[in-house]
């Protein structure tokens, strides 16, 4: 690990000019992952700015409904929120899944949404990555590329965003709440992460400086039918192979509406907006759910070792659709 300095923010405002004042800073809540790349050599911050302290580890209830979830709850009690599992079943499943409880325990909602992928590659620092370094080309393009991405890569970058919260927060319209240098601005989860493109050193639309300081859920009554559902190559501490988080209102037969979000998939949550286009006033049957679903599938460009992720996330989705119609996907 290469040496680094230490401070600690007396508030919000201090952390972000911190940071934003010095070229190689990163903020330091919970550590699992960035402590981790740091011993790796994938990560060489030369300042830690400490904001694992500040005010923001309170959830909230807004006025119209919803909820403020502060930055820095940690993922085992965000989990826990009595009423965030009876309203969004799918957001405190999707926490469960993830890492493991020692891991949860720290890991914050901040972070959980900057952790970068679990591309082998990426966490090599032997090998050739563009997104560890700019230019270098991607080892995964022709290596073993079975955990990658099937939808929206580029042949920059193919690695998929590891977070299970994430694509939970994608399905409920959540939004994060960031304080930067101008101020504080809101980022719906759904355009908080990019796609790789040619720049896939840039995980998420952030700038120098800006700190996420809440999440914030909306009033979504149709989330208390929903479920968050992940496979992965054994039964806990692994990344989604492919994870969907579902909601779903069925009224008279048909869809009245539906959230579909894909982890384990894309760089970033993948909002299933067009199989969710297909679904709004169809008939609630299977017939319908896996054209629904071929739709959004459509798209999708396998590479060499990774195509069975196409059948898992057909048959995921379609499974999820049946069990929320009928009332038992938890
Ligand atoms: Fe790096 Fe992305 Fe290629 Fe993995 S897929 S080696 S993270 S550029």
């Amino acid at each position: 690990m290469t040496p680094f300095e230490y401070e600690r923010a007396s508030d919000a405002s201090d952390a972000v000019a911190r940071v934003a004042s010095h070229p190689n800073a990163a903020f330091l809540g919970g550590g699992t992952n960035l402590v981790d790349h740091m011993r790796l050599g994938v990560a060489r911050p030369d300042l830690l700015v400490d904001v694992s302290r500040l005010p923001f580890a309170d959830i909230t209830s807004l006025p119209g409904g919803g909820f403020r979830i502060g930055a820095a709850v940690r993922n085992s009690d965000l989990a826990a929120h009595r009423g965030l599992r009876e309203r969004y079943p799918m957001l405190s499943q999707a926490l469960l899944a993830g890492a493991s409880g020692q891991l949860r325990n720290l890991a914050t909602t901040g972070g959980n949404l900057l952790q970068r992928t679990r591309c082998a590659y990426f966490q090599d620092v032997t090998t050739p990555c563009n997104k560890r370094n700019p230019g270098a080309g991607c080892a995964a393009l022709e290596g073993h590329n079975r955990d990658h991405a099937i939808l929206g890569a580029s042949e920059h970058c193919v690695a998929v965003h590891p977070s299970d919260m994430a694509v939970a927060l994608a399905a409920l319209g959540a939004e994060v709440i960031v304080l930067g240098a101008r101020g504080e601005r809101r980022i719906a989860v759904t355009d908080f992460h990019r796609l790789p493109g040619s720049a896939p050193e840039r995980d998420t639309v952030l700038e120098r400086g800006d700190l996420i300081t809440a999440v914030e859920l909306p009033q979504l009554p149709m989330a208390a039918n929903s479920a968050y559902y992940k496979v992965r190559d054994r039964a806990s501490y692994a990344f989604a192979l492919v994870s969907v988080a579902a909601a779903l209102d069925v009224r008279n037969g048909r869809v009245a509406d539906v959230r579909i979000a894909l982890g384990g998939v894309a760089h970033k949550p993948w909002r299933a907006l067009r199989a969710e286009a297909a679904l709004r006033g169809a008939a609630a049957t299977d017939e319908c759910y896996s054209k629904a679903v071929d739709v959004e599938l459509a798209e999708a460009r396998p590479l060499r070792h990774n195509a069975f992720k196409v059948a898992l996330a057909r048959n995921l989705m379609r499974m999820m659709l049946r069990r929320l119609t009928s009332g038992v996907a938890s």
